[in-house]
């Protein structure tokens, strides 16, 4: 009598201890696949070793996360890299079954996210952008006035983005075309805000306010940081701190704080630059601050206690 009442007893703790190890296996099991949007000169992975999204699929994949890297052009129009996207995010819906995706995108990759939710909203639970420049980035208008149509500058500027577009291309295995004046075009204030009067959707009514949370279905949600230097380690940090001085507001190094607003803003001033945000270089952060792949996993879960 005593022994079976024991093994009862043994059975009810681990019957009441199961829920919580479930719950953080499922922690990011959300609803919805995750697909992820990389930014300009981006692409999946190179040599298939290294990531642009560095060591985030993992992370989110070990909680239960279905995540999807896609791959667009390297340097384009947004209205073309969001073209490509929707095909990718049409045929992940196919593959999967999921009747929506939730998208994350890093940098330019927050407005071709922002191009395939207003487009197809009924193929989209969520849209997050991740250090992206809505409003346009001033380093894209300081290289704008200093480049004119037709100059050499801008023969020059083209041809050495675009072999480094089509190298990446190449090396990731993939072939789309590149267009770097039109990629530079799409990233300035006037690029910007053409985009915007053609998709406002998550957009905020004031210069620095929060967007609405919820347009056409589609959750809108956005986070960056306002850190250059952030470690001692990383050979990138320098480049941004020197970019960051074309800025007049808080920065990354490459998107103003204000500029990357958009639906629901989660935090504007992480301690990290615009790498850090996608874990760059090789995981070389801020040693004091959250962790990039930390707030991404809290992401997915945010996404899935809302039922998505
Ligand atoms: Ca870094």
């Amino acid at each position: 009598m005593i022994r079976s009442l024991s093994i009862s007893l043994v059975f009810v703790c681990i019957l009441s201890a199961a829920p919580g190890t479930a719950e953080t296996r499922r922690y990011t099991e959300t609803k919805y696949p995750i697909v992820l949007a990389h930014g300009m000169a981006g692409f999946d992975e190179l040599f298939g070793i290294f990531d642009y999204w560095h060591g985030i699929p993992a992370a989110l994949r070990s909680g239960g996360a279905e995540v999807f890297v896609t791959e667009v052009s390297q340097f384009n129009q947004t209205e073309v890299r969001g073209e490509q996207l929707l095909a990718q995010v049409e045929e992940i819906v196919a593959i999967t079954g999921k009747a929506k995706v939730h998208l994350i995108g890093h940098s330019h990759g927050g407005l071709d996210i922002r191009y395939v939710a207003a487009v197809r909203p009924d193929l989209v639970a969520s849209v997050t952008a991740v250090g992206s420049p809505h409003k346009g980035a001033e380093l894209a208008d300081f290289l704008r006035s200093n480049v004119s149509d037709g100059s050499f500058t801008e023969t020059v500027l083209r041809f050495f983005a675009e072999s480094l577009g089509t190298v990446l291309a190449l090396l990731s295995g993939t072939s789309n075309p590149q267009d770097a004046v039109a990629a530079l075009d799409s990233l300035t204030t006037d690029g910007a805000s053409a985009f915007n009067a053609a998709f406002p959707q998550g957009l905020p009514a004031t210069r620095c306010g929060n967007g609405p949370a919820v347009v056409d279905g589609v959750y809108y949600f956005s986070w960056s940081g306002t850190r250059t230097l952030t470690n001692l380690f990383d050979i990138s940090d320098g480049s941004l701190a020197l970019t960051s001085l074309v800025y007049d507001e808080d920065n990354d190094g490459l998107v103003g704080r204000c500029s990357s607003h958009l639906g629901k803003v989660i935090r504007d001033n992480y301690r990290q630059n615009h790498l850090d945000q996608v874990n760059q270089i090789f995981g070389l952060v801020h040693l004091f601050s959250s962790k990039p792949k930390s707030i991404f996993r809290a992401h997915a879960n945010r996404l899935r206690n809302l039922g998505l």
